[in-house]
């Protein structure tokens, strides 16, 4: 550009004229940004976030302690101790996620034949110290009853592509 295009584009003052009828024209198309956290963005039912262990409708917990999970986790995040019970069956004393570190694979979820240990939706679980990501069975059954509506659904959608 010539020593004179560029004093006459700065006199002129092209770029500014260009850069606010650019803005303009964005002013008044559809925003793609979201309003977060008032606004969510939409998630897959696929959506690997915080763990949650679920119970039956009966309020029976789902986990029948085969280990599977714990012994398909990559990050060995996941601790089980179990014993029966004195009806005979057989679950959990303890099941705590390391969740400092877990890797969001989804093996756990994968691997279990009751559907028990998933990861729901919640995406909002951040904290300000480590020992609140140690997860112990309490808290994650408590996840399972405040998210099950949605995990059974999530998991509904999601039935026929597995
Ligand atoms: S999501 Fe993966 S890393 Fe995390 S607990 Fe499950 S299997 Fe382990
Ligand atoms: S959560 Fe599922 S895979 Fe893990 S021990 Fe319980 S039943 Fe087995």
């Amino acid at each position: 550009m010539s020593f004179i295009d560029r004093t006459l584009r700065s006199f002129l003052l092209l770029e500014l004229l260009s850069g606010m009828s650019l803005t303009l024209r964005y002013m008044f198309r559809k925003k793609v940004t979201i309003n977060y956290p008032y606004e969510g963005s939409p998630l897959s039912p696929r959506f690997r976030g915080e763990h949650a262990l679920r119970r039956y409708a009966n309020g029976e917990e789902r986990c029948i302690a085969c280990k599977l999970c714990e012994a398909v986790c990559p990050a060995l995040a996941i601790t089980i101790e179990a014993e029966p019970r004195d009806d005979g069956s057989r679950r959990t004393t303890r099941y705590d996620i390391d969740m400092t570190k877990c890797i969001y694979c989804g093996f756990c979820q994968e691997a279990c034949p009751v559907d028990a240990i998933v990861e729901g939706p919640n995406t909002e679980f951040s904290t300000e110290t480590r020992e609140e990501l140690y997860y112990n069975k309490d808290k994650l059954l408590a996840n399972g009853d405040r998210w099950e509506r949605e995990i059974a659904r999530n998991l509904e959608m999601d039935a026929p592509y597995r």
